[in-house]
C-alpha cells in the first residue's frame, strides 16, 4: 500500500499530518497529507507507507494508524459487501493466504461520521459472518482488517498489524466512569495508564505500597486512580480534596504551590494535572526526573496556543535535553488521549 490512514481528535488533523510528515522525513520524505479539518482522520500518501505503518505508538496525535488497501465509493446501500468483499479477498498484506484476526467497521470521531455508528455495527456483523464463512478469520493472524466508513456510501479498506496498532475500535478505549471517583478527569489518568503502559508495565510499575505525588490534585480524580491501586499519595493543591478519598488513609493533602513543593525523599510516581503553560510544566517534570525525585511521571500539557505541534516538540525536547544534561536517560511516550481535549498526556521514566 502507498497510503496511511490515521484517526485523530477532530480539529487536530493538522497536527496529526505534521507528525506523519516528520516521520516520513526520516525515510524518503516525499510523502504528503490529505486532511479535512474536523473530519477526525488524515490520509497520508507515501512510498514509504509500509515502513511507517507500525508507528502508532510514536505518534502523539494519532489514535490509530492503518495501511490503506483501497477505497470504495458509491457503495450500493442494500449490499455494500458485494463491492467490499472482492476488494478484501484480493488483498494479501503479507506472504501467504490472507487471513484476519478480526474485522472492525469504524467511523472517524467527527460529528458527521458519528451518525454512521448504527450502520457500522450492522455492517461489522455481516462482514465478520461473511469472512468466517470464507474461512478468512484466523485469531492467530498478525493482521486486523479495518473498514473505515466516511459516508453511508464510502469506505476505506485498511489493515493494521495487531501488535503495532491501537487495540480498540476507533483507537478509543471505552471506559466506564468508576463509582466513587470525585471527578471526570479520573478517566484521563485511567486512559493514560492503559494507553501509555502495557499490561506488564502496569503490574510492575504500579505496585501496592508505592509512593506518589499528585500536583494539582483537587478534587482527586487522579489521586483516586492511584489509591485504587493501593499507592500512598501526597495530594498537593490549595483546593479541597474529596472527603472519602482522605478517609482512605492513603492520602496526605498539602495545601501548597505545586511548583515549589518537593518531597523529603524520592517517590515512585509524580502525576501532574495543573493548568499551566506547557513549558513550565515540562520544566518542572524534567527537574523532578533529573534530580531523581521520582522514577515515573505522568503529566498533561495544555495546548491552547496555535502552533500545538511545535509546542509539543519543544516541551518533549526540553524534557529529553534536561535529562541528557543530568546524565540520565529518559524514555518519553506521549498521546492525545480520547479524554484529552486541547491537551496531550505524557509518560516519562528514567530508564
Ligand atoms: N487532576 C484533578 C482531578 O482529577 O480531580 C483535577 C485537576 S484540575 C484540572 C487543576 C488543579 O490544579 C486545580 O485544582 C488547581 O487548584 C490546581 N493548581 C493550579 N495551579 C496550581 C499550583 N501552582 N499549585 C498547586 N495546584 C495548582
Amino acid at each position: 500500500f502507498r497510503r496511511l490512514l490515521a484517526y485523530c481528535r477532530p480539529g487536530f488533523e493538522g497536527e496529526c499530518a505534521q507528525e506523519l510528515a516528520a516521520l516520513d522525513a526520516r525515510q524518503s520524505g516525499a510523502g504528503y497529507a490529505r486532511a479535512a479539518r474536523g473530519s477526525g482522520h488524515v490520509e497520508f500518501v507515501s512510498d514509504d507507507a509500509p515502513a511507517l505503518a507500525g508507528s502508532w505508538r510514536d505518534l502523539v496525535f494519532a489514535r490509530q494508524l492503518l495501511g490503506v488497501l483501497g477505497e470504495a465509493r458509491d457503495l450500493p446501500p442494500k449490499d455494500r459487501l458485494s463491492v467490499l468483499l472482492p476488494m478484501i479477498e484480493g488483498e494479501d498484506p503479507a506472504d501467504g493466504p490472507c487471513r484476519w484476526c478480526d474485522a472492525w467497521v469504524e467511523a472517524p470521531d467527527s460529528d458527521a461520521a458519528r451518525e454512521l455508528a448504527p450502520l457500522c455495527r450492522g455492517l461489522e456483523a455481516a462482514l465478520v459472518a461473511a469472512l468466517k464463512q470464507r474461512k478468512l478469520i484466523d485469531r492467530a493472524s498478525r493482521w486486523r482488517l479495518h473498514l473505515c466508513m466516511t459516508a453511508t456510501d464510502a469506505a476505506y479498506v485498511a489493515v493494521a498489524e495487531r501488535t503495532l496498532s491501537a487495540p480498540w475500535p476507533g483507537g478509543i478505549p471505552r471506559l466506564k466512569f468508576p463509582r466513587g471517583a470525585p471527578s471526570r478527569s479520573t478517566l484521563k489518568l485511567e486512559e493514560a495508564l492503559l494507553v501509555l503502559l502495557d499490561e506488564g508495565e502496569r503490574e510492575r510499575w504500579l505496585e501496592p505500597g508505592m509512593r506518589a505525588v499528585d500536583l494539582g490534585a483537587s478534587p482527586g480524580g487522579w489521586t483516586w486512580q492511584l489509591v485504587a491501586r493501593s499507592l500512598h499519595v501526597t495530594a498537593v493543591d490549595n483546593g479541597p480534596m474529596d472527603a472519602a478519598l482522605l478517609a482512605s488513609g492513603l492520602v496526605d493533602h498539602l495545601r501548597a504551590d505545586g511548583f515549589r513543593y518537593r518531597p523529603t525523599r524520592p517517590v515512585d510516581w509524580l502525576v501532574c494535572d495543573m493548568v499551566e503553560q506547557p513549558r513550565r510544566v515540562a520544566e518542572l517534570m524534567a527537574h523532578w526526573l533529573a534530580e531523581g525525585l521520582c522514577r515515573h511521571a505522568i503529566f498533561n500539557l495544555k495546548l491552547p496556543m496555535k502552533k500545538r505541534h511545535d509546542e509539543v516538540r519543544l516541551c518533549l525536547d526540553l524534557v529529553a535535553g534536561a535529562l541528557a544534561a543530568s546524565g540520565r536517560r529518559v524514555e518519553v511516550r506521549a498521546k492525545q488521549l480520547y479524554h484529552d481535549r486541547e491537551e496531550i498526556t505524557v509518560y516519562a521514566r528514567v530508564a
